[in-house]
């Protein structure tokens, strides 16, 4: 279910109501609910039936003063520009909120990837990478996979750039293959910062995780990770989606199991574990102490979150709460666990296959593991310290307080030109 929202309207919305409580003044308020700059570039391939297509395709470069632009590549048909702006700020303040040296940037192209062969894939993707050569680079802005793009595009960019450049330079985008400079631990990384994120919610609001009921709305790569680490935590997985629908057992299940039943038929659907068919909305809308989100954006609207019956929420999915659903669900206090935090651990772990690439030395898992704890866990430290100190109501707003600071700061601190 969702309103129809305009995702960049949302995060200026989002970054006026941090305002009132930054140390920033107006001005600079305004330079950072805008993009730097934008490209939009028509990309035309030759089908495998010899036609000649075109393809519209965006990337935004939101802001770098703390470092390269940072943000994946979408193929959707309903990528627009609009939501290229609004996920490539929701980047700055994610790499801000986690505190690493990146900014934040994002693109698209509007295709469904399902309606061509791989070779045609192919030649859209090094068609675009020709056109972003200019504006890439480690130093520069630093692509990743976002929906519907994976370590296969990632390795055509980088091969595209390497060939084009004459050089080798792994770090111009991550998200690769392992042989191609990847990192371990990233495929397992955003489900891990969301559970992370919900462990310290707990502990923050003295509940207890073992045996704490939790719903998994979406159970790809997010959803799927998310729902089997908390289950390792000792929490119940009672309930899980996809697209065709949800699965629910009252005592629980074996959320590995579930993903098997998915592998096989294309659906959590039928598992075999489940006592009961949900709909999408049961699953949001059901009575457990954690509800993460893993699918897409505005999945909750202000109607749907009357009826959420979560104390804790935890964003894997970037944006699923519209604007108005979080104002619902903050007059009910149900603590949301924004997204720029709670599913950052994929962006952690793409700066650090960056690092690595860069010193061309490789981490085991465990280091991985160990280092995005820290960084999850400090960010979460920093965000219930403004929470409290402005008495806030929200924890985005806090997680964004703290953001916004310090790119503001980065920006002063760089001075103004004659
Ligand atoms: P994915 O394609 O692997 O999985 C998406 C899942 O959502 C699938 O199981 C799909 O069936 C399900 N789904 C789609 N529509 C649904 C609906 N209406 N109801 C229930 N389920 C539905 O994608 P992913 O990588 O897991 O990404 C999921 C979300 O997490 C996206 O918002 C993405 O931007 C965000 N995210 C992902 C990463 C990452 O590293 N994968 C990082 C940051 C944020």
């Amino acid at each position: 279910m969702s309103d129809e929202v305009n995702p960049f309207e949302s995060l200026q919305s989002q970054i006026d109501d941090a305002a009132a409580y930054l140390d920033v003044g107006d001005d600079v308020i305004e330079r950072l609910k805008h993009p730097e700059r934008v490209l939009e570039t028509n990309l035309t391939i030759e089908r495998d039936d010899g036609d000649l297509e075109r393809f519209t395709a965006f990337r935004s470069q939101f802001n770098g003063d703390r470092g390269p632009y940072k943000g994946g590549i979408r193929y959707h048909p309903q990528v627009s520009r609009d939501e290229v702006k609004a996920l490539s700020g929701w980047m700055t303040y994610k790499t801000a909120i986690v505190d690493i040296p990146l900014g934040g940037g994002k693109g698209g192209i509007v295709v469904d990837p399902d309606d061509y062969s791989e070779a045609e894939l192919e030649q859209l993707t090094r068609s675009f990478a020709k056109e972003l050569r200019p504006l890439i680079g480690e130093d520069r802005d630093v692509p990743a996979p976002d929906v519907n793009t994976g370590q296969r595009e990632m390795n055509w960019i980088k091969d595209t750039y390497e060939t084009i450049e004459n050089t080798t330079e792994p770090g111009v985008i991550t998200g690769k293959a392992l042989d191609s400079g990847g990192s371990e631990g990233r495929v397992e990384a955003t489900g891990r910062s969301t559970v992370i994120a919900a462990r310290e919610a707990f502990d923050y609001l003295d509940k207890d995780l073992e045996g704490a009921t939790v719903a998994v709305q979406g159970y790809g790569n997010a959803g799927w990770i998310a729902a089997k680490l908390i289950d390792e935590m000792g929490a119940t997985v009672v309930a899980a989606s996809d697209s065709s629908g949800g699965i629910y057992n009252a005592d629980g299940f074996d959320p590995v199991a579930a993903k098997e039943h998915k592998n096989e038929t294309g659906s959590v659907v039928g598992f075999e574990d489940s006592e009961a068919a949900l709909t999408n909305d049961d699953v949001l809308t059901l009575d457990v102490d954690l509800l993460i989100p893993a699918a897409l954006e505005n999945a909750i609207d202000a109607d749907l979150a009357e009826a959420v019956d979560a104390d804790v929420i935890s964003e894997a999915a970037n944006g699923p709460l519209t604007p108005a659903a979080d104002e619902v669900l903050e007059g009910k206090d149900v603590f949301v666990i924004p997204d720029i935090l709670a599913n950052a651990g994929g962006v952690t772990v793409s700066y650090f296959e960056w690092v690595q690439n860069r010193q061309r030395f490789y981490w085991a898992e465990e280091r991985v593991n160990e280092e995005l704890e820290t960084i999850i866990v400090d960010a979460f430290d920093a965000l219930v310290e403004t929470y409290e100190r402005h008495d806030l109501e929200n924890p985005r707003t806090a997680a964004y307080v703290v953001a916004i600071q310090r790119v503001a700061d980065a920006f002063e601190e760089a001075g103004s030109w004659p």
